[in-house]
């Protein structure tokens, strides 16, 4: 497999610069999509489109077997570009920034990989190859990608759905798994601390959202550390406060907003709970509050049968030397974590770091990758899925 894999490798560089010079923002990708949807006809591949609004779902193979989902993210960022790679952005203010450009174009080589496969030896049972939208970024009733295409029933009837990620500050070709919850829920809170304000020289003719704050920041910052177990991974972060607009008047409201990341359903219902708490504390101080919270992407659940052929199939092509077995990846989030909640699934990171000293983080404007994983990542999810779907 990998032997074919790298004989695709200059085409698959190539589609991969041609969708990052034309990056598409969530829900926007029609140019992407319309590629995906060319390409994989000019393979052979069924092909279903406006799946998901913008998605593309390839399948290959038919029957009563196994139902196997590959998916690969085809959406960008609001980021200006900074590179001077010929390839660089042609859509100012858009950027392929966290690799989705090389997802789709490594998904688009199994379509390669497995069509060649099928045809040799057919399979009874549905690989499907499931191009999605918005990643990045949900709509404004919180619908993102791997949502909306599972509403459109790409994942109807699916035994399993593997997916890797591409990982700019891990060496190129290493690839990490984890087992059980590996990336974070992520839900959004909003506090809104209310006294009544007052003349900055007499604070005491009125009740301070100010000072009140800076007691519920407290409780906020001892959820982690006083109120849930340390043995349960949980972030809570404040990013945003707004307030008053000058130094001799005490506002009458104040407002802040923040994120939280989790792995169990417990502790995520327990942060919920806990922002409330915090908030309350502000009655002690005569104030009275609201909160919102807005739920975001569940945590990912990599399930261990799955990790464990995706570990044999890479350890089979690029050498047991390459794999890292990690508890998990981080507090970080993937919307893939719906497709977990569907199918057993697993996500694996593809270390694909250039080897210059230079560090590349995701969603920044430096933002770059080796080129030469491409053909392993496709290599590695074709065997994977062609493996799974024959029952290994
Ligand atoms: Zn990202
Ligand atoms: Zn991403």
């Amino acid at each position: 497999m990998l032997d074919r894999a790298n004989k695709i490798s200059a085409e698959l560089v190539r589609i991969r610069r041609d969708l990052h010079a034309h990056p598409e923002m969530g829900f926007n990708e029609t140019r992407t999509a319309a590629l995906v949807a060319d390409t994989l006809r000019e393979i052979g591949v069924d092909v279903r489109e406006g799946v998901g609004r913008t998605g593309v779902v390839g399948t290959i193979g038919k029957g009563n077997g196994r139902v196997i989902g590959i998916r690969g993210d085809m959406d960008a960022l609001p980021i200006i570009e900074e590179t001077d790679k010929p390839y660089i952005s042609t859509n100012p203010g858009v950027m392929h920034a966290c690799g989705h450009d090389a997802h789709t174009a490594m998904l688009l080589g199994v379509a390669h990989l497995l069509m060649q496969s099928y045809r040799q030896n057919p399979w009874d049972g549905e690989i499907r190859l499931l191009f999605q939208p918005s990643e990045e970024s949900s709509d404004k009733d919180g619908i993102s990608g791997a949502m909306a295409m599972i509403a459109d029933d790409a994942l109807t009837d699916a035994d399993a759905v593997i997916a890797l990620h591409v990982d700019s500050k891990h060496p190129a070709g290493l690839c990490r798994f984890a087992d059980g919850y590996s990336m974070s829920a992520v839900d959004e809170f909003k506090i809104w601390v209310y006294g009544t304000g007052s003349h900055g020289a007499y604070p005491y003719t009125g009740t301070d959202p100010i000072q009140m704050i800076a007691h519920v920041l407290n409780a906020l910052y001892a959820i982690p550390s006083r109120r849930v177990d340390p043995l349960e991974p949980c972030v809570v972060s404040v990013g945003h406060i707004k307030g008053g607009a000058t130094s001799n008047v005490i506002p009458a409201e104040v407002y802040l907003h923040g994120t939280l990341r989790s792995f169990s359903q417990e502790i995520r219902q327990q942060l919920w709970d806990e922002v409330e708490r915090a908030a309350k504390v502000c009655e002690a101080f005569g104030g009275t509050y609201k909160v919102a919270i807005k739920k975001g992407y569940p945590a990912t659940l990599n399930a261990p049968e799955i990790n464990k052929v995706m570990r044999e199939v890479t350890a089979d092509l690029l050498g047991k030397e390459v794999i890292q077995v990690e508890k998990a990846f981080g507090m970080g989030a993937e919307d893939f974590s719906y497709m977990t909640q569907i199918a057993p699934g697993s996500m694996f990171m593809l270390g694909a770091a250039i080897d210059d000293g230079i560090v590349r983080n995701h969603h920044t404007p430096i933002f770059d990758i080796d080129e030469s994983v491409l053909p392993k990542g496709s290599a590695i999810l074709a065997e994977s899925a062609l493996r799974l779907v024959r029952g290994g």
